[in-house]
């Protein structure tokens, strides 16, 4: 069986770092809840298959071990249209500015209920699949995991700006030290709802659009996930750590460190810094252990214990970076900051879906260059979706065949022409690595690889 192929966690005890199976460890996608109660919800008789999407340039895949983009782990399965509605005619400003980004939200949830109707039909009813034994067993496939950065994690939940997708907290409870309540699909169902009872969204649609930003909603009336098989959006988003980590790091705390005492003094020594800022020391560093500890590919519950415990000494000591007399540190005097509130729910994302490292969209972003700057590089520029999509179902034929011709292969061959996949097993049935001429054949094909251009 190749090493990194997922297999059913069924058959699959979970696992932990200790012979007392107290501190239970999370990894890939099979040692996350999530899968567990997909399972449980569908019987031993039956696989589940988790669909793991994300956005950028939108794809579809069961996971592989790295999640890397050269291992293909990822297809193409729609490009959304992005329309700016410059034409939309609108009564006043506030209308001018609200429009577009709302008529966007509702074309991209109406294009992904056609896109994904197979989706929910293949978590309803079971087909039959051969397996990597040749076992023919019955699967349902459910959506499991998005992989997508913060504003797109609110147009896909339909929730407004700064909502958190994870709990209820609205934009004034960003900044609270601890969450709200869990958030569930149901809930936002609940408050659409509520707001269409108001105002039909066919007929009234500016007034609906009001109606929903009371409501921190986004103006979307069907969420394509509406009717998604035991799926809750709020559990599927994944908290991401390239934007959601990284990125808010460089943006917020590192800049408001700076702001506190000046370039000069971070150039000069940090053992500089007055005693006023230890508390600032002691937020940045507990960040940062946060940080180090997401980007692991995997994690126990003592590690996630200490994330809680380095976010609440984050909060602790972040009164540090608010402006005073003497200091910089933030303008305004709230942290009412979607990332930060985003630290919160980490721990309850691992524990659904295994570690953060699978689902940052780093994986997306390069795709995004792969399957769309480099396709759209590859047409004349006319009518180019359709050559688009031509040039990369050739790519991935291209990359099937070079994958066949791997099975072929002994495998001092392929480590000597640079295949790293290790995914691809010799078949001693198959070619007999003592004939010359079978060898011979398979170098050939080897010597062709070279020239094909394969992403
Ligand atoms: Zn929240």
């Amino acid at each position: 069986m190749p090493e990194d192929v997922l297999i059913n966690p069924k058959d699959v005890p979970l696992s932990f770092s200790d012979s007392e199976g107290l501190n239970r460890v999370y990894g890939e996608i099979n040692t996350g809840d999530a899968w567990h109660y997909y399972q449980s919800v569908i019987g031993p008789e039956e696989t589940v298959n988790p669909a793991i999407l994300a956005s950028d340039a939108t794809h579809v895949t069961n996971f592989s071990g790295d999640g890397k983009p050269n291992r293909h782990a990822f297809l193409l399965l729609c490009y959304l249209p992005v329309c700016k509605f410059g034409k939309t005619q609108s009564e006043n400003t506030t209308q001018a500015k609200t429009f577009p980004g709302c008529l966007k939200a509702r074309l991209i949830h109406a294009c992904l209920k056609i896109v994904l109707k197979t989706l929910k039909d293949a978590g309803r009813t079971a087909v039959p699949m051969v397996n990597f034994c040749g076992e023919e067993q019955m699967n349902r496939v459910f959506l499991s995991a998005w992989i997508a950065d913060k504003e797109e994690q609110n147009l896909l939940a339909a929730l407004g700006g700064n909502s958190c997708t994870t709990c209820e907290a609205e934009t004034d409870d960003l900044g609270d030290s601890s969450p709200c309540q869990p958030c569930q699909a149901k809930y936002i169902l609940k408050k659409i709802a509520q707001v269409k009872m108001k105002f039909n969204p066919s007929t009234q649609l500016w007034d609906f659009i009001k109606e929903c930003q009371n409501h921190q909603l986004g103006g979307v009336d069907e969420p394509f996930w509406d009717d998604l098989p035991y799926t809750d959006i709020c559990k599927v988003i994944c908290h991401d750590t390239l934007h959601g980590l990284h990125k808010a790091f460089k943006d917020h705390t590192a800049q408001w460190n700076i702001n506190c005492i000046t370039p000069f003094e971070i150039d000069n020594r940090i053992s500089k810094i007055s005693v006023q800022s230890r508390a600032a020391i002691r937020a940045t560093r507990a960040e940062l252990d946060f940080i180090y500890h997401a980007g692991w590919k995997s994690l126990g519950d003592d590690d996630l214990q200490r994330m809680e415990d380095f976010n609440k000494v984050f909060h602790e000591n972040k009164h540090a970076f608010v402006k005073t007399g003497q200091h910089g540190g933030r303008e305004q005097s709230h942290f009412k900051i979607p990332k930060v509130h985003a630290r919160h729910h980490y721990r309850e994302n691992i524990l659904l879906l295994g570690a953060p490292y699978n689902y940052s969209t780093e994986i997306s972003e390069h795709y995004h260059i792969e399957i769309a700057k480099k396709a759209y590089k590859a047409t004349n520029q006319k009518d180019y979706v359709k050559q688009m999509l031509v040039w990369l179902t050739r790519q991935e034929k291209i990359y099937l065949r070079d994958q066949e011709f791997d099975g072929f292969l002994p495998q001092d061959t392929k480590e000597e022409h640079g295949d790293t996949s290790g995914t691809q097993q010799v078949d001693d049935h198959m070619v007999d690595l003592e004939d010359k001429t079978e060898y011979s054949m398979t170098d050939s094909l080897v010597q062709s690889k070279k020239i094909v251009p394969v992403i």
